[in-house]
């Protein structure tokens, strides 16, 4: 029998990077706990995205997920990341947000006997995936639960989420998730996408011509 693996996702495209590397060897739980995104809509956005992959996934392979959500509370994140909120992304803000990730969705595994847990974080190229295992392999002593380091980036991780984001037409959001990255993107960049929206993604059309 497969082990049982609690899989935080930070959204549905780089869930969609992961799960394909995992499932073979795991009985998958996803599982959303993101108190670090800006507004409750934008988490509503997200989790409704979420719940498509799913569904499209089944559509596409048959195979059942079952997701786990935990209601937005932008409480607990804000009130430490706020004296953070002139770090740059990958700077002791980003460690807090993905430490405080981590920490909860170890305590639910070790509280809901799951035999080991990780995240979808490390697929995205602005993530250090070593830095993600050390706080990954920190909770996981505290609770007593077993970690599963990774690096989704590899095997194309991060090309599979684009691909398969576009062809299961999922929102791609265009910030990491809170207020901060938020108020770094590029206006003129973010113009350009919603006008090419319709279009293929850029890291698509660059794959392709490799
Ligand atoms: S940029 Fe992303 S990882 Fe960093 S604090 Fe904001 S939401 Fe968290």
């Amino acid at each position: 029998m497969s082990k049982k693996l609690l899989l935080h996702c930070c959204c549905a495209p780089c869930t969609s990077g992961v799960v394909p590397q995992l499932i073979d060897n795991f009985d998958i739980t996803l599982f959303f706990f993101n108190p670090n995104i800006d507004t409750e809509f934008e988490f509503n956005r997200r989790l409704k995205t979420m719940e498509q992959y799913v569904d499209e996934y089944f559509k596409h392979t048959g195979k059942k997920l079952e997701l786990i959500v935990i209601p937005y509370d932008h409480l607990e994140f804000q009130q430490t990341a706020m004296f953070l909120d002139k770090e740059p992304e990958g700077g002791a803000r980003c460690s807090f947000c993905m430490k405080l990730r981590l920490d909860y969705t170890a305590k639910y595994a070790k509280e809901h006997g799951y035999d080991v847990f990780c995240s979808t974080l490390s697929v995205s190229p602005h993530k250090n995936h070593q830095h993600i295992n050390d706080l990954g392999e920190s909770v996981a002593e505290k609770y007593g639960v077993n970690y599963l380091p990774n690096n989704f980036k590899k095997n194309d991780g991060f090309l599979l989420s684009v691909t398969t984001s576009y062809e299961y037409k999922l929102y791609r959001q265009k910030y990491c998730g809170c207020e901060y990255a938020k108020s770094h993107i590029d206006p003129n960049e973010e113009f350009m996408e919603i006008l090419l929206s319709d279009k293929e993604p850029k890291e698509l059309s660059r794959a392709k011509k490799k």
